[in-house]
């Protein structure tokens, strides 16, 4: 193409503001990513990351032809081969394992692109035409969405755009200004009408900062918190008891529950002073409109299912849902008519019931024998003997890096990565195949922080030999003789479907978004999602929700915190997304290295200065970072600020060689952030 055109988008990454992308195009190449002014919660900013989504697709280091391994695993040395050689390589080790064991393969993908068609759908009618083992997508966000789900029916809450109208906004383990921006936007505008905010998050991240109040509480005790709040909206009756007896059921046993933590208990156990619970609390049970827009960060912990239910409930017993601009948000996906059964086919299982494997366990998964047992006295089945990975970088992101590794390095696993860039996860692979980004290929997105849905149109011819994820595994259908007309859908085809009725494609083409219908103050007369309409604070097969305490704590495992006194948090670095974005320079330069903040207190018992290099370790592993000390980091508490690749790492490692794989308390999700290290001079 010739000109300059501009071509509207959608943001793949995995964050909740889910932007509407304006392109421009010269001459057939991107030379601007900007946001589109029409899309309301976009309204035309993008954060630093994404502005520099140009960049990212012209990187030199782009993987733009197929490539196979000639060096050792994890080496990176790999050659240039054709497609054809590629996908038949593929296809001959999958249908030789398939033949035998179907289950011996596992897909490995999670939101590296949230695009319906990138990310489920051609490669799970793949997968489940082949028979390979389900993966149970966990590592970021089911504690806090299953618990959501469980109690409010679904994955739903508040209209972003009301912020802007509550009067008290508690902004609960979310850095909104690096994770939420779009949303942080809503939250000054309600601060400049005089609203009050609250930080509730143990690291003063810069939206700590710009709040009326931090409390800085400790890793893990968020739903001892919440009870707290509950104990004094019981005590001083700021309770909205026709909001409760109408829309609520449970509520008598959580309140026997509650009146056990006294603020004075709450502080004890959270670290921070029972005033500050006191004071939460009074602002929480008088203020109208009050919202609370809780973030992933404080699920990734034991008790983060159990925590999320305990927050979720706050705004029923106030009756803050009365109010457009009170109630919660922790996800809004549940709004979409998603028509997964059309998009991932498990028809296509026909009568089989493969095994799942939980993707936030693959370090002792890829290590495990044929038929091992496992803790909870199930029996593993085969052995993983090919993983064929896409969206997602295991190597850095997962727990327990150490034993990722060690089973990435496997010399007889058959390992396939579609990827963007050579990644800890591609140098380990035998195949590595090109995926084009976001510029390059059609998708469409609902989102998880908005309620409109996004077309995002191809901008670009793929680069170099890339190619969209639906046709390699179009391709490799086609080669294993898998004939379904299902496989034969075009892109176009799968996006018209993607909605099923409920959104018209050409209307979306014209506009490149949508609004779905919705009701503006959702639970204000209840109508949650849920079987009998009600809040569930007592959910079938979960009960009353109660403070569970992290697996790794000074209070919960004093022994262990002998040898590792220090509660270790790992949430993002400010430029990067996950591990995206961790290879572009420009990004990667403001972070300079991989940091741990530690606070003045912590530093100086240990005879530790700022700047200094300095080992954080525990039985599991060890990782070195440039010590920062300073306020953002509270007593007791350091933060190892991710996810760096590995291989840019101080020492050829990351935060993960610290974390562990035990699971959380619903959704059996990752628990990085209930971790206990001690640190030293490196
Ligand atoms: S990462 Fe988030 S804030 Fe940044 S452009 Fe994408 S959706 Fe918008």
């Amino acid at each position: 193409m010739t000109g300059t055109q501009i071509v509207r988008g959608a943001c793949p990454h995995d964050c909740p503001d889910t932007c509407a992308l304006r392109i421009t195009v010269h001459d057939g190449r991107a030379i601007k990513v900007q946001g589109n002014p029409d899309h309301p919660t976009t309204h035309g900013a993008l954060c630093t990351k994404v502005s520099r989504y140009a960049e990212r697709t012209y990187h030199a280091q782009r993987v733009l032809h197929p490539l196979r391994r000639v060096g050792r695993k994890g080496e990176g040395r790999l050659v240039r081969v054709g497609w054809d050689e590629a996908l038949d390589e593929v296809a001959v080790r999958l249908r030789k394992i398939a033949a035998r064991e179907p289950q011996a393969i596992l897909p490995y993908s999670y939101a590296g692109t949230m695009g319906l068609l990138q990310g489920e759908s051609m490669d799970r009618r793949f997968f489940h035409k082949l028979g390979a083992s389900l993966l149970d997508r966990t590592i970021c966000s089911s504690a806090g969405g299953e618990a959501l789900a469980a109690t409010y029916g679904a994955k739903v809450g508040m209209h972003v755009e009301h912020y802007a109208e509550s009067r008290l906004i508690l902004i609960w383990g979310s850095n909104s200004i690096g994770s939420n921006l779009h949303f942080w936007t809503y939250a000054q505008a309600a601060k400049r009408d005089g609203a009050r905010l609250v930080c509730i998050d143990p690291r003063k991240t810069e939206t700590a900062d710009k709040c009326h109040q931090h409390i800085a509480l400790l890793p893990g005790t968020d739903g001892a918190l919440a009870l707290g709040v509950m104990h004094e909206l019981i005590a001083h009756d700021w309770l909205d008891h026709d909001y409760i007896e109408r829309h609520t059921s449970g509520w008598p046993l959580l309140r026997e529950r509650a009146l056990a933590w006294s603020p004075e208990r709450v502080a004890a156990v959270c670290g921070v002073t029972a005033e500050e619970v006191r004071q939460l609390a009074r602002d929480y049970g008088n203020t109208r409109p009050a919202a609370i827009r809780v973030n992933y960060g404080m699920q990734r912990v034991r008790g983060g299912g159990n925590a999320m239910r305990l927050i979720a409930i706050l705004p029923c017993l106030v009756g803050a849902w009365r109010h457009r601009a009170g109630g919660l948000l922790l996800s809004s996906s549940g709004s979409y008519p998603v028509d997964r059964q059309a998009l991932q086919r498990p028809d296509l299982l026909g009568g089989r019931r493969p095994r799942t494997i939980n993707m936030s366990t693959i370090g002792d998964d890829l290590l495990r024998e044929a038929g091992d047992r496992l803790p909870d006295g199930t029996v593993f089945g085969p052995k993983i003997e090919a993983l064929v990975v896409y969206n997602s970088n295991p190597v850095a992101v997962a727990p327990q890096s150490a034993k990722v590794v060690r089973g990435f390095e496997r010399e007889d696993l058959f390992t396939v990565v579609l990827e963007h860039f050579l990644t800890d996860t591609a140098d380990h692979a035998d195949i590595v195949l090109p995926a084009t980004t976001q510029l390059e290929h059609l998708d469409v997105h609902g989102s998880y922080g908005h309620t409109s849905v996004l077309l995002n149109e191809p901008a670009i011819a793929p680069l170099g030999e890339a190619r969209p994820n639906t046709q390699i595994f179009r391709e490799l259908a086609a080669r294993l003789g898998f004939d379904e007309p299902c496989f034969g859908d075009s892109d176009e085809v799968i996006a018209r479907m993607a909605f099923g009725g409920a959104v018209s494609f050409d209307a979306l083409r014209e506009r490149g978004w949508m609004q779905l219908p919705r009701v503006e103050a959702p639970f204000a007369e209840g109508g949650f999602p849920t079987p009998n309409g009600r809040c569930l604070i007592d959910a079938p097969g979960l009960g009353v929700p109660d403070f569970v305490a992290n697996y790794e704590s000074v209070q919960s495992a004093p022994e262990l915190a002998q040898r590792y006194p220090l509660a270790m948090i790992s949430p993002p670095a400010r430029n990067f997304l996950n591990s995206s974005f961790v290879n572009v320079e420009s990004l990667r330069d403001i972070e300079g290295e991989p940091v741990l903040e530690i606070h003045a207190d912590d530093a100086a018992v240990r005879g530790l200065a700022d700047g200094q290099m300095a080992r954080a370790f525990n039985a599991r592993g060890s990782s070195v970072f440039r010590l920062r000390v300073c306020a953002q980091a509270r007593p007791g508490v350091v933060n190892g600020l991710g996810i760096w690749w590995r291989k840019f790492g101080t020492d050829g490692t990351n935060v993960n060689e610290l974390t562990h794989q035990q699971l959380t308390d619903i959704g059996r999700a990752p628990s990085f952030y209930d971790c206990l290290v001690e640190v030293e001079a490196a």
